[in-house]
């Protein structure tokens, strides 16, 4: 039994400390697994590759769609699942980005940790061994991508990083874990819709890194809109995190809805939970007001998870019809 491991860095990966620079990703994947009491006993034969060791907010959108391009790689070549580590900070988009074009029935798990391998109870070894648990068994098929740490299994499609500090971070505050690694046993209680994997835009996106620039406008109090002027001259699309149900001030509406005559506009709640709505509200800037001036409907996606679908969707040259498509099947 072969699972692939992909080592990118992040604090599960760091070495260094006070008296030094700081703490920098360096550790090799050689390293991290070497650190997991455990794995050796698993029976399963970790296929190590060191892609890069960078703090996650250095990932691209190319680089990680190189990297499920080599997992799904190992997996035709007879991997029965494959492991991510990286920094926590960005997971919660990379596992969607991932999440998105998987092919496969095999799992592919995201893992990291918070407390880095020079504190006491550093949790990136069991992440690892629970990660690779998860990778290697029956019970992790057809769930797509997944992240799991703490010994939770969360679907790439709901979970959320809601903590800066806690190893307890990340949640699906939508719809709870999939499942957990209890006593060594993966128990995956509820399954995720899955849809049609959608097209890699890898190649296009290695060539033109800034291909399809996608910006997040996040509304706040007394927001007069100024900033949403540069979006029309320098983005591809835009996603708006609106307040509650998908809310703005008056003023922006016309302004958004100019801007959606020009290139797809997202309505997303900035609430961190819930669905946009579609059809309560009727005052200049709620949800009715802004889905008529020609916005699609975020639905229950994130603003960050919204942001990396609608970026996706126009690397690979979707038009508006195939970007509400999609927004309404993953939404
Ligand atoms: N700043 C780190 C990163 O995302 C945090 C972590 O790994 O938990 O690379």
């Amino acid at each position: 039994m072969n699972v692939a491991l992909f080592a990118l860095g992040g604090t599960i990966s760091v070495s260094g400390g006070p008296g030094h620079d700081g703490l920098v990703p360096r550790l090799t994947g050689a390293d991290i697994t070497a650190a997991v009491p455990g794995v050796t006993e698993l029976g399963v034969k970790l296929d190590v590759r060191d892609t890069q060791a960078v703090p996650s907010a250095n990932l691209t959108f190319a680089e990680m769609l190189d990297v499920v391009a080599a997992a799904s790689t190992a997996v035709r070549n007879g991997a029965i699942g494959a492991v991510v580590t990286q920094g926590t900070d960005t997971l919660e988009e990379t596992a969607f980005l991932a999440d998105l074009v998987w092919p496969h029935e095999e799992p592919l798990v995201f893992t990291g940790a918070m407390r880095n391998p020079t504190l006491a109870g550093a949790d990136g070894p069991a992440n690892v061994l629970a990660a690779v648990r998860v990778a290697a068994s029956d019970h992790g098929r057809s769930l797509g991508a997944l992240v799991v740490l703490n010994d939770e299994i969360h679907a790439a499609r709901w979970v959320r990083k809601a903590h800066s500090t806690s190893t307890a971070t990340f949640a699906s505050p939508n719809a709870g874990p999939l499942g957990q690694v209890v006593e060594g046993r993966v128990r995956v209680l509820a399954m995720p819709r899955r849809h049609e994997p959608l097209p890699s835009p890898a190649g296009r996106l290695a060539e033109r890194p800034d291909a399809a620039r996608v910006a997040l406008h996040v509304v706040a109090l007394d927001d007069d809109g100024a900033l949403l002027r540069a979006v029309a001259d320098t983005c591809d699309g835009l996603v708006v995190a609106g307040f509650g149900v998908g809310h703005v001030p008056s003023a922006l509406a016309p302004e958004l809805g100019a801007l959606a005559e020009h290139m797809p506009v997202v309505l997303t709640s900035r609430t961190g939970s819930g669905s946009v709505l579609r059809n309560t509200y009727g005052a200049v800037g709620s949800e009715r007001d802004l889905l008529r001036r020609g916005l699609v409907n975020g639905g229950l996606l994130d603003p960050y998870k919204a942001r990396v679908l609608l970026r996706l969707l126009l690397a690979s040259g979707a038009g508006r019809e195939e970007i509400s498509a999609a927004f309404a099947r993953h939404g």
